[in-house]
């Protein structure tokens, strides 16, 4: 690890891999990116295979371990403001909402658990329809025929 330059792991130029230090590399998640500033590391000229220091490679890694937590939180405070702006408690989400457990809600708020797609699609509906809360409150008291067939509108005809 302390020659100045070494051959490339990847491709197997000799000697191929040129130190660098203090590079910046932009990572993403989703829709979140960071930048990591000052890493350290080795670049094979031939294959563009990099190689971090190990220290560099700890940061790296804990960067990206920090933005997919950030994303989760993110979701997961979403949720929570979009639960609330319903006036819906946590045990009256899961009810309507997501099924599962009785802390289903609380472990999608606390990012414990990332939410079923299906649910942030229905999060994101009542978001932007507000009124669609008791149509989706009503459907829950309704048959699962007679809601997929369309038989039963009392609510939407009311
Ligand atoms: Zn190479």
């Amino acid at each position: 690890m302390k020659d100045s330059s070494r051959s490339c792991c990847n491709c197997g130029t000799k000697n191929g891999m040129a130190p660098f230090s203090d590079r910046s590399v932009k990572i993403s998640f989703k829709e979140l990116s960071t930048e990591i500033a000052g890493l350290a590391g080795w670049t094979c000229g031939a294959c563009d295979e990099t190689e971090f220091t190990p220290d560099s490679a700890a940061r790296y890694a804990d960067a990206s371990d920090s933005l997919i937590e950030a994303y989760r939180r993110e979701v997961g405070e979403q949720v929570k403001r979009i639960r609330k702006e319903a006036s819906l408690t946590q045990s009256e989400a899961v009810r309507y909402l997501s099924g599962g457990g009785h802390n289903a809600f609380s472990r999608y708020e606390r990012a414990e658990v990332e939410p079923p797609k299906p649910l942030l699609i229905l999060m994101a509906l009542i978001d932007r329809h507000p009124e669609l809360l008791q149509e989706v409150i009503h459907l829950n008291d309704t048959a699962a025929l007679g809601m997929l067939s369309g038989k039963d509108h009392t609510h939407s005809a009311g």
